[in-house]
């Protein structure tokens, strides 16, 4: 049995529901804050904090649980440099409960989901596993400081881990049954296609000034379908006693803000009024992975293109224009 913590957002619903379908038996936590109830279909669930130690142990002793795959985590870059102690609380503290519980019930297996955050600015691209790790939000830095514990409680007590460095996730089923719905959204592709539906009135791009060919800034988009098979050949990995390891997730290939335009515009064939903006603060020009890593010792290879994120997202979007309300 899997324990599928935040199961209830965008990536943990779409992973916990790819688990289930590769017949894994999967219980999921999460305490609805940001996640929907409506995103977890036929599975059996708890509604709950990590902070709760009582649920964390009834969950363990009514579950013969296995492993755990850990999404749960407040994730908005602006919001963490605006409320840091809540992103601490959440992510940090939250998960150290976690793993307190873990260690109680001699459960000894944890993927992880970390960000391109821990990196900060890069230095070169694209961005290997052992860069300068400078997170520049309270967010990269929570999520730094928990690939760090997980270290420790490697030594310590044999939790062994995969940290997955997510880079831009995007994308939704490809029936559009389950998708991306944040409140406030602020990500790009959501709000290309929030537009083009009319929810919104146009798409500011933030920043055509960027030293990149289009002036806009140029982003690492992968599949969230890409995502949750990586977990599942992590999970396996450590079910198959491999050691602790940290990865990269990305497709190698980066696609500019205006690039993201055209081809949405071309797949709702919209019109997605848009203009500049200045630049958001923080956003660094380039972010692009090498993802060589876990391809080569998990045998992870993307599936999906940048038309399949962005077909799949407007079949979610177009047949979900208020998410999961
Ligand atoms: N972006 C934009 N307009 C928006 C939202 C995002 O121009 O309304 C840009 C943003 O500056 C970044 C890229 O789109 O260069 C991807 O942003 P997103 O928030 O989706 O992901 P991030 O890269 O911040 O993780």
């Amino acid at each position: 049995m899997i324990l599928v913590c935040g199961g209830a957002g965008y990536i943990g619903s779409i992973t916990a529901h790819q688990l289930q379908a590769d017949r894994f038996d999967v219980v999921v936590l999460d305490n609805l804050q940001k996640g929907h109830r409506a995103a977890v279909r036929d599975l059996p669930f708890y509604e709950g904090d990590l902070h709760d130690d009582a649920l964390l142990d009834r969950i363990f002793t009514d579950h013969p649980i296995e492993a755990v795959v850990h999404f749960a985590a407040n994730s908005l870059v602006g919001e963490s440099v605006e409320n840091p102690l809540d992103y601490y609380d959440n992510n940090v503290a939250a998960t150290m409960h976690l793993l307190q519980a873990m260690v109680r019930h001699n459960v000894f297996r944890i993927v992880f989901s970390s960000t391109a955050a821990v990196y900060g600015e890069p230095e070169q691209i694209p961005i290997l596993e052992d860069a300068r790790h400078a997170p520049e939000s309270p967010y990269g830095e929570t999520k730094l400081a928990i690939e760090r514990m997980l270290f420790w409680c490697d030594r310590a007590y044999g939790v062994r881990s995969v940290c997955l460095r997510y880079f831009n996730a995007a994308g939704a089923l490809l029936d559009g049954s389950l998708g991306e719905d944040h409140a406030p959204e602020s990500h790009l592709i959501p709000i290309l296609l929030q537009t083009a539906l009319g929810k919104r009135a146009q798409v500011s791009l933030f920043g055509d000034d960027y030293p990149t060919p289009d002036g806009t800034c140029i982003r690492d988009y992968i599949h969230v379908l890409d995502l949750a098979d990586a977990h599942i050949l992590a999970l396996r990995h450590l079910l198959a006693d491999g050691e602790s390891r940290r990865y990269n997730l990305g497709s190698g290939t980066g696609y500019s803000v205006l690039e993201l335009l055209t081809l949405a515009r071309e797949i709702t064939e919209r019109e997605i009024p848009a203009e500049v903006a200045p630049r958001r603060a923080g956003d660094p020009a380039i972010l692009v992975a090498s993802s060589d890593a876990i391809h080569k010792e998990l045998g992870w290879t993307p599936r999906y293109a940048l038309r399949d994120i962005l077909e799949s997202a407007w079949a979610w979007h177009s047949t979900h224009p208020d998410g999961y309300q």
